[in-house]
């Protein structure tokens, strides 16, 4: 069988593994790198790019036609993508519902060409480590990549060569390269993972083998880099201060590299030198920083990774006491700081800053908080875990099995403008779920799917997955009905189904499209979900309500046009009166909120209900009396 490769295809790192003989190894290239830098640089027009710690190191002397980072850009919209994450030293296009592309050398690059050539060099260092041709690999993803960003990442390997056997989440993979599996049944872990461009927290479970992910929360615009950036806008200042020159980019990238590189230094040293010879003819900078310092600058922004730690252990609804791990993932957390905080937030009894880790099946129960392992190499956890789910694949692993959860709920617009939810956040996949859904309109010939990804009440607020329309005959509102399934996939894609129930008529969709897919942070939908709470609810109920009141108020202005003139003045005027005031109720709607005056829409309601029985009653009357006389019973 041919061999399936494991690759974690980073922000800042990528690196491909296997497994030979039953270990997990990180493949190196001809140079002995493991790690390779996700940078791509395009010489000139036409000419073969140069990838990895090659174009990373020529970035500074060509930053227009180096590209890096691009994994913020996959399978986004450059309307969704913030003009400040735009502003990288190489040219990136995008606005509207478009594709973001990077033109260079007068051709526009998508993200997933500039990814595949990453993927490419990983592909060609393991053909040459493995002596055969590789062509399946399983590719991790951050957890809350969502549809159009997990097909883009797929495309990206298929664009590579390979055959993408499956797409994982990266902490599913870690927790899997911690050997995890062997905990005790019912364990439950906590995977930290900062990384250069993306923070993830996941809480996991261990149930009978198989790893399930209780839930995720993160940031996916939070990492190394963001810190890095903090030393280099303190540096800058310096530099300004002694009467240095302007900075400009490529002044900056080398600004950049030394200030990454001392902040890496700085994990192992208490203090550093960062030297910047000649950065002009007649200009040379230096200067000392110290842990301390470095700790000061950086710290507000590690701290910003708690609230992520707190909303992940509520909806998995623990107590970080309650969890047995901790493991710690991305090359970030190897700075001291990161592993402090994290001991500290989550209880971590025992944490030694000098072994600091533990071996596995250790018996935890005496320990008043999770442990914090930090056992393996946190830069290479996610390629290893990843090739370990292949060698599961490809049959060389057994028994065991991969599950994840969706990072947002998936629903349906339903009348009025309200999100129907299908699929829960949070819901373990592969999952399948369903709902019949009927008409709201006399003679609808067809009914719109519209498919939305979110936390949000009303559908507008929510991200559009992408719509299509059911046909069927023209029926009486309620009498057409329409199954809608929606299925996620062991890859995490989408794949909606709605049946026409009459007659066995059915469209599958697969929710695929880079461009069709609305995207923006989960982070952020989530927390204006939490934000907005209140109102969605008051938006939610007046829909609702005024759904039911148009309702009553058709059949009741109906009913006096067809017999109101055989009601008495007395009844027929309280009925009018009711009416009115049931319009007035819903003309409290205010264009802005697009909510009014719920209480009184339904104490109007009430009383309309109550004024229109009489003329129910005769309505009643005189349907009976029509099917007696049907019947001949009556003439
Ligand atoms: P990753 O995305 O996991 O490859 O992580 C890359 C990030 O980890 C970059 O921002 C690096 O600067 C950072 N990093 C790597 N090694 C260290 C280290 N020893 N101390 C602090 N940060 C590090």
């Amino acid at each position: 069988m041919p061999k399936i490769v494991g690759i974690d295809l980073g922000t800042t790192n990528s690196l491909v593994a296997t497994v030979d003989s039953g270990i997990p190894y990180v493949i190196a290239d001809a140079d002995g790198q493991r790690l390779c830098p996700s940078v791509v640089h395009f010489p000139a027009a036409g000419a073969a790019p140069v990838v990895g710690l090659a174009a990373n190191r020529v970035r500074v002397l060509h930053p227009a036609t180096t590209a890096y980072s691009v994994k913020r850009f996959m399978g986004r919209r450059g309307a969704d993508i913030p003009r400040e994450d735009m502003l990288l030293t190489y040219p990136v296009r995008g606005d509207g519902a478009g594709p973001v592309t990077i033109p260079i050398h007068g051709r526009d690059f998508t993200p997933e060409e500039i990814s595949a050539e990453v993927l490419k060099k990983l592909k060609f260092a393991a053909e040459a480590d493995l002596g055969e041709h590789v062509t399946r690999a399983v590719i991790t993803v951050p957890a809350y990549f969502n549809d159009a960003q997990r097909n883009a990442t797929k495309r990206a390997g298929e664009l590579a060569g390979f055959t993408v056997e499956r797409i994982i989440n990266e902490p599913t993979a870690a927790a899997l390269a911690y050997g995890l599996d062997r905990l005790k049944e019912h364990s439950k872990i906590a995977v930290y993972d900062l990384g250069g461009g993306t923070f993830d927290l996941s809480i996991l479970e261990l149930n009978a083998g198989v790893f399930q992910v209780l839930a995720t929360h993160g940031n996916t615009r939070l990492g190394g880099d963001d810190l890095d950036k903090r030393l280099v806008d303190f540096l800058a200042k310096r530099i300004k201060a002694s009467g240095g020159p302007e900075l400009t980019w490529p002044l900056l990238a080398r600004l950049r590299e030394a200030a990454e590189a001392a902040k890496i230094r700085l994990s192992t040293e208490t203090e550093t030198e960062i030297s910047l010879p000649f950065l002009t003819p007649d200009f040379s900078f230096s200067h000392r920083v110290t842990r301390d310092e470095l700790e000061r600058l950086m710290r507000d922004l590690i701290e910003q990774t708690r609230a992520h730690c707190l909303r992940a252990l509520a909806d998995a609804k623990l107590e970080a006491r309650q969890l047995d791990q901790v493991i710690l993932v991305g090359g970030q957390t190897r700075m001291p700081l990161v592993r402090r905080l994290v001991s500290e937030w989550f209880g971590c009894a025992e944490f030694e800053e000098e072994r600091g880790s533990l071996r596995l099946g250790d018996s935890f129960h005496e320990r008043s908080g999770p442990l914090l392992n930090t056992s393996q190499n946190p830069d290479e956890a996610v390629a290893l875990g990843a090739a370990i789910q292949a060698a599961i694949l490809s049959g060389e692993f057994k028994n065991l099995l991969l599950l994840d959860v969706t990072p947002l709920s998936l629903g349906l617009e339903t009348f009025g403008g309200l999100m129907n939810v299908i699929i829960p956040r949070n819901s373990t996949i592969p999952v399948k779920a369903g709902e019949v859904f009927t008409t709201a309109v006399d003679h609808q010939r067809e009914m719109l799917i519209h498919v939305l990804q979110g936390e949000r009440e009303r559908a507008a607020d929510n991200w559009s997955l992408g719509q299509f329309a059911v046909q069927f005959e023209r029926a009486p509102r309620g009498v057409p009905r329409v199954g809608v399934q929606f299925e996620i996939d062991a890859n995490g894609i989408l794949h909606v189904l709605a049946r026409d129930l009459k007659t066995g008529a059915q469209h599958v969709v697969e929710m695929k499209s880079a461009v069709d897919v609305a995207d923006a942070e989960v982070q952020r939908m989530v927390e204006e979900s939490v934000e907005h709470a209140f109102e969605d609810l008051t938006a939610r109920r007046w829909i609702e309500a005024k759904l039911k009141a148009q309702e009553v108020l058709t059949a009741a202005q109906s009913g006096l046009t067809e017999c109101g003139a055989e009601l008495d003045a007395a009844a027929r005027s309280q009925v009018e009166l009711a009416v009115t005031e049931l319009q007035a109720a819903l003309a409290t709607e205010s264009p802005a909120t697009k909510t009014g005056d719920v209480a009184r829409l339904k104490a109007a309601h009430t009383a309309l209900d109550t004024a229109t029985q009489p003329l129910a009653d005769l309505l009643m009357d005189k349907a009976m009396e029509a099917i007696l006389r049907q019947r001949g019973v009556v003439s």
